[in-house]
């Protein structure tokens, strides 16, 4: 190649770079690590940057973040924190189709920054149970009501500052809780209970209906963490106001009756849960699902390939869920040979979806920032992360220490201790008997709170996109000008922490 003297002629060939469309054009499955971008021209500030997207053709998010179905990442208390942050949370269902409707239910009924669901205890509980509490939740503060539920009428509320001092750890609540209460109407807006609460100079704010009966609490520690995290996407609500909440739903018969229970409960968007999605048993139950309920929107997949993407789009899928044995808890590339790279899965389906206007959701293989950076930027238009979001406060089940690590259990949902439990119809197929995991079960760290990890996060994503010189998701979904490289095993190694004899990795 000639070489202008200007210097000219360099930045249109492939030396700086390859289009994404030349790069995944050649054969090689790519996962995001293998990857990156080049970066981009800045004219603009990283706040400016616009992440809102559709979840599916009818659904829009000012935060393109959701969780898994998952029985270790998604229940009534994630899929509200998502929502409140501006995502969606779709609550597994490896249980009773009654269970998951009520977990719908107790979702929608949550309301942003108030524990809908407080901890309570009945007069007659002892204070030895308050320390069993501790270890495992982190707190110690209760409300007593008469029947130790939420509904039943408040009489009280124990702190540390009730039970510290009391040697006799078999005195009950009743005698040592503080009575003397501030509380707030059960219809207060979040504005009027925070000041409320300001003014109280309390840790909680119980929240009761006319008749003294226990609706909801404002805690100070909740109230502070939000005043100090940068801001929220505005919250993902339905027409009515309440939370946006989506659930999971397998191909069998029994699966239509699990649907009339979820729809009654209210839920606003259901995915089509299997591993490998191309199959009769979706196209049936797609088409099922637009004829018993056409307002209902519902995700199909998981597919990596074009044609796969195809078959569910034609069959009516209002967004395509992408990926195959990218999940970090997942081995089902090792047992059944099939997948794809995660990054290549994105690229290639969204190329198609994209052009006839189905969002695709990247689903599994993000484990920071970086990797959300990067699948949005092939394509995608929300990514689905089931380790990242593991042992947040928000996913269900306790803490527990670890050689002296702080976690929370993570597995998958073809694990067979997952199966063992119900689950199986996602990596079994319609009618298989045999169980063979395709999945393990294991812990992760403890993250935090989702109020906390998602704006980090999303403020990070924002950065990546200003670095890229791309102002939004829409506009990446367009950008032509994005070129990127593939990384030696060398360049990934210098990409991360390297050369050091010891550090400390603080996310924000
Ligand atoms: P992660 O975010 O942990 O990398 O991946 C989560 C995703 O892995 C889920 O959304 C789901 O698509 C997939 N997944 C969940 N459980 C299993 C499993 O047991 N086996 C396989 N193959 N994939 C799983």
């Amino acid at each position: 190649m000639a070489i202008a003297e200007n210097g000219s002629s360099f930045l249109d060939d492939d030396r700086d770079g390859l289009p994404a469309e030349k790069l995944f054009s050649k054969g090689y499955s790519y996962t995001y690590d293998d990857l990156i971008f080049h970066p981009g021209y800045i004219d603009f500030a990283t706040d400016s940057v616009d992440l809102s997207t559709n979840l599916t053709k009818h659904i829009r998010l000012t935060t393109p973040c959701i969780s898994s179905p998952m029985d270790t990442v998604t229940e009534a208390q994630m899929a509200a924190a998502m929502a409140s942050v501006g995502g969606v949370g779709f609550i597994h269902y490896n249980n009773l189709a009654t269970e998951q409707a009520e977990l719908v239910r107790k979702a929608k009924n949550q309301r942003v920054g108030f524990v809908a669901d407080p901890v309570c205890m009945k007069p007659s509980d002892l204070v030895a149970k308050i320390d069993i509490l501790k270890p495992n939740r982190g707190f110690s503060s209760v409300l007593v009501t008469e029947d130790g539920g939420v509904g039943s009428k408040l009489l009280g509320v124990v702190t540390s500052r009730d039970v510290d001092f009391v040697t006799n750890r078999l005195t009950e609540l009743g005698e040592v809780m503080t009575t003397d209460l501030i509380t707030a109407p059960a219809i207060s807006s979040f504005e009027e209970a925070s000041k409320r609460l300001i003014k109280s100079k309390k840790s909680l704010l119980p929240l009761v209906t006319n008749n003294g009966e226990l609706a909801g609490l404002l805690c100070r520690t909740d109230l502070k963490r939000m005043s100090s995290n940068p801001s929220l996407g505005a919250p993902s609500l339905d027409h009515n106001g309440r939370l946006l909440v989506g659930a999971a739903i397998g191909t069998r018969d029994t699966d239509k009756e699990r649907l009339e229970l979820l729809v009654k409960a209210g839920v606003n968007v259901v995915i089509l849960d299997s591993s490998q999605g191309d199959s009769i048993y979706q196209k049936e139950m797609l088409a099922y699902i637009k004829r018993a309920y056409p307002e209902l929107d519902v995700v199909a997949g998981n597919v990596v390939t074009m044609r796969q993407a195809r078959h569910l789009i034609d069959a009516g899928a209002d967004a395509l869920r992408v990926g195959m044995g990218s999940g970090s808890i997942c081995t089902t590339q090792e047992v059944c040979a099939v997948g794809r790279g995660q990054a290549t899965a994105v690229y290639q389906t969204s190329l198609l979806a994209n052009s006839l206007g189905v969002p695709v959701i990247a689903d599994g293989g993000i484990s920071n920032s970086g990797h959300i950076v990067k699948a949005l930027n092939l394509g995608a238009s929300t990514v689905m992360t089931g380790s990242f979001l593991a042992g947040t406060e928000e996913a269900p089940g306790d803490y527990f220490y670890q050689d002296g690590l702080h976690l929370k259990k993570y597995r998958g949902m073809g694990s067979l201790e997952a199966m063992a439990k119900g689950s199986d119809s996602r990596y079994l197929g319609d009618k298989s008997r045999l169980k063979i995991a395709q999945g393990v079960s294991g812990a992760v760290a403890d993250k935090g709170s989702v109020f906390k990890l998602i704006p980090y996060t999303m403020h990070a994503v924002r950065q990546g996109f200003q670095d890229l010189g791309v102002h939004s998701i829409y506009a990446a979904h367009g950008n032509r000008a994005l070129r990127l490289e593939v990384r030696t095993g060398a360049a990934q190694v210098e990409g991360g922490i390297h050369g050091l004899v010891s550090y400390e990795k603080k996310r924000f």
